[in-house]
């Protein structure tokens, strides 16, 4: 770790600022490949302390997003800063040690034929942290803290349950005593009883560890009780951001407040159920004109056909909508959408 990052200058721990990431993506070798903006301009920051909820839709760019944060993908353009420092310039094992990941699947991201021993020990083996006997203690330690069974020391995964497994997940992220855990969709492959008491642990030990989280996830009822603050993400643009009361409370993109309606119907794994808004995600190869959310839209105009938004603080957040920043040019411009504004 670098002089500079040893000691906190910044009242943020992670920041992002304008960061963006396109892939370029080719059917064959012989085909143009074609620009895939996952992530676009994106500016937000995490505090110390905070659980800082990422939300959207599959293929909104919030896994590219966790990986940049993570140090694990570079961003094309802008800069992610950990404590003010831009994370490329960090030493790599530095971040890993400090930045740890919980992934979605438990199935696949543990390998099948290691021991829970060995599999929480591989971070403290690789970074050459304390002697065996440390490293064992240090194993049974936190088997304890997430909750599993001493006796589970030298079973494989697939002896184990889902939330064990997610268990073991997250007490291998824990081995290195990280700071910041960012969590894609720790909860989304698991049953819906196991994904309580995962999201309970995850409350537990954050509190008990100080740890700071950065929470992926499609669907805000998983987040509702343990977020700080909510970055809403659309085709890779962060369209809503603000402390969660307000963003859970007062919704102001309408995109977050289809997401919000999808919380109370009997279909949460859609994300959006509202049948006339559609389901249908655009094609991020070829996004639509203006702002990307204005053909599944109530509200959209034809200005909103052309113009892509930009993002307008308010209330200690931000929010990427005409209605918003543009509320007279909006008023004069026709609607439309409007069978599903009838039916919104
Ligand atoms: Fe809807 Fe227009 Fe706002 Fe986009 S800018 S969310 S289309 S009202």
């Amino acid at each position: 770790m670098t002089e500079q990052t040893q000691t906190p200058t910044s009242q943020y721990v992670l920041e992002c600022r304008d960061v963006s990431r396109t892939f370029m993506i080719g059917r064959g070798p012989f085909t143009e490949k074609r620009p895939l903006r996952a992530v676009q301009d994106i500016s937000l920051q995490v505090r110390r302390g905070e659980v800082l909820a990422v939300v959207g839709e599959s293929g909104c760019g919030k896994t590219t997003l966790a990986k940049m944060l993570l140090g694990l993908l570079e961003p094309t353009a802008g800069d992610i800063l950990y404590e003010g420092v831009p994370i490329s310039s960090v030493d790599r094992r530095d971040v890993a040690r400090r930045i740890q990941p919980v992934f979605q699947d438990p199935y696949s991201s543990l390998n099948p034929r290691k021991t829970l021993a060995q599999i929480i020990s591989l971070p403290l083996d690789v970074h050459k942290i304390g002697t065996p006997a440390e490293r064992k203690a240090r194993v049974e330690e936190i088997m304890e803290l997430v909750g599993l069974p001493r006796r589970l020391l030298y079973s494989y995964p697939s002896q184990l349950s889902g939330g064990q497994r997610q268990r073991v997940a997250i007490a291998r992220a824990l081995a290195m005593k990280p700071e910041i855990l960012v969590c894609d969709e720790p909860t989304s492959a698991l049953d819906v009883s196991v994904q309580a008491q995962i999201l309970n642990l995850l409350q537990e030990l954050r509190d008990e560890l100080n740890l700071t989280y950065v929470f992926i996830s499609h669907n805000l009822a998983v987040v509702e009780h343990m977020s700080t603050r909510v970055a809403v993400m659309y085709l890779g643009r962060l369209i809503e951001f603000g402390m969660a009361d307000q963003v859970f409370d007062h919704p102001r993109h309408p995109y977050t407040q289809a997401l919000l309606d999808s919380v109370l119907t009997p279909e949460p794994q859609y994300s959006l159920p509202n049948i006339a808004m559609g389901r249908g995600f655009p094609n991020p190869l070829n996004p639509p004109s203006g702002c990307a959310f204005h053909p599944r839209c109530p509200h959209a105009t034809e200005l909103c056909q052309w113009a892509q938004p930009q993002p307008l603080a308010a209330d200690g957040g931000t929010v990427e909508c005409h209605l918003h920043s543009d509320p007279d040019a909006m008023a004069k411009s026709p609607r439309i959408n409007e069978q599903k504004a009838s039916a919104a």
